[in-house]
């Protein structure tokens, strides 16, 4: 889960890097006031969940609270890379004498974390990195030593940072390690005119497997922006979301992800990945049919069960009483392999849905969903 710009601000500020002093709010009156509250002149930040927002008109100074006032009506309600604009944060501006660039990031390959940083920070760090690569240090971190104070000089030496962040760089390792994260960036981290180091824009990723010890951002940073995601994530589902025809359901995430590509393969696109995982019980079923029938995208959905240690008449089962309480309104294929698979298609035989077909072929399987998708 990524945070806002804002709550990455306050967790640096719990672990002591230096930050401006700022305000968040969701109106042009608000605005207004801290900026009154700031001492007058500050800088608007568009609060959304996506790098770029200078670029795109995103961040705007203000010479004191009326037209902070001002900047800030045309900033909330702004539309940038699809995400609407509802909160600013009104940041203390700071005198930049130089911008750098550092993160940490997980480097799952390498199964290390890596700092990358850079002299050269500021918003053209796609374009340095892209052009000049040598300008970007790219240092891996042992997770079970982390930046010590030595770790930190070796990164600020080959970015060519000023000593003075080392201290920084340590603190930031703090955050990712104690809030859980998989991603920290600053950038830019500057260099004030008056020789203070402070972090001016903030990015950190938690580790949503980390989520239950992480309960303050649950009900606040749980803004995930598509419904359907949500309404997943609410009764527990593994849902992802894509933009195709095909619903897909499947246990186990391998054999869902194999899915995809399969569906992809007959010329169909997968509406999203489900995996149900184990047990694959009644309820569970029709949660996921009735979420993937809720998507306007979808024209035919493929079960796709590899009955293991929970069998195919089970799943079965669970299909057949999900059909009793959702109603089927797309045709669903339905390919059962494996443990117990002849009692499982008997009893949908049994059940004879007239949109419910069956395919003894993943690959068949996979034709059959994306003919209906195609055709109809
Ligand atoms: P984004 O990375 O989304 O474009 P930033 O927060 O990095 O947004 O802001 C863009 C640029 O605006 C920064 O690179 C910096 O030059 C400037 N900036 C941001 N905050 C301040 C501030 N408090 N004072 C002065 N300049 C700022
Ligand atoms: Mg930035």
């Amino acid at each position: 889960m990524d945070l806002y710009e804002h709550q990455a601000r306050s967790l640096f500020e719990e672990h002591g890097i230096p930050v401006p002093r700022a305000e968040v709010t969701d109106s042009p009156e608000g605005a207004r006031e801290a900026a009154r509250r700031l001492g007058g002149p500050v800088v608007v930040k568009a609060q959304v969940k996506t790098g770029g927002r200078g670029k795109a008109g995103g961040v705007r100074r203000a010479s004191g609270p009326p037209e902070a006032e001002r900047v800030a009506g045309d900033i909330l309600g702004m539309d940038i890379k699809g995400h609407t604009v509802h909160e600013v944060m009104l940041a203390q501006p700071v005198d930049i004498e130089a911008e750098f660039y550092v993160s940490y990031v997980l480097d799952r390959a390498a199964g290390r974390f890596l700092a990358i940083a850079s002299a050269e920070g500021g918003m053209e760090i796609e374009e340095v990195a892209a052009r000049r690569p040598e300008a970007v240090a790219r240092i891996h971190i042992d997770p079970a030593e982390g930046v010590t104070s030595a770790k930190a000089a070796e990164i600020a030496e080959a970015a060519g940072l000023p000593p003075r962040t080392v201290d920084v760089l340590v603190r930031l390792w703090g955050v990712l390690v104690r809030e859980d994260a998989v991603l920290v960036e600053v950038n830019p981290l500057v260099r004030t005119e008056d020789g203070r180091i402070l972090a001016l824009d903030g990015k950190v990723t938690l580790d949503d497997n980390a989520r239950f010890r992480q309960a303050r951002w649950g009900a606040e940073g749980d803004t995930r922006e598509d419904p359907l995601e949500a309404e997943a994530a609410a009764k527990g589902l593994n849902y992802v979301r894509l933009d195709g025809e095909v619903g897909v359901i499947g246990n186990g995430a391998g054999l869902v992800m194999s899915t995809l590509d399969v569906v992809a393969g007959c010329g169909a696109r997968p509406a999203n990945f489900l995996d149900i995982g184990g047990g694959a019980s009644a309820r569970v079923m029709a949660d996921g049919l009735s979420l993937i029938l809720s998507d306007p995208g979808v024209k035919s959905v493929f079960v796709n069960v590899f009955g293991g240690i929970t069998a195919c008449d089970a799943v079965a089962d669970g299909i057949v009483r999900a059909l009793d309480t959702v109603r089927l309104t797309k045709p669903l294929v339905v390919r059962l392999d494996g443990n117990n698979a002849a009692r499982g298609r008997a009893v949908l035989d049994e059940r004879a849905h007239p949109l419910v077909e069956q395919a003894t072929t993943m690959d068949g399987a996979a034709r059959r969903a994306a003919e209906l998708a195609n055709t109809s």
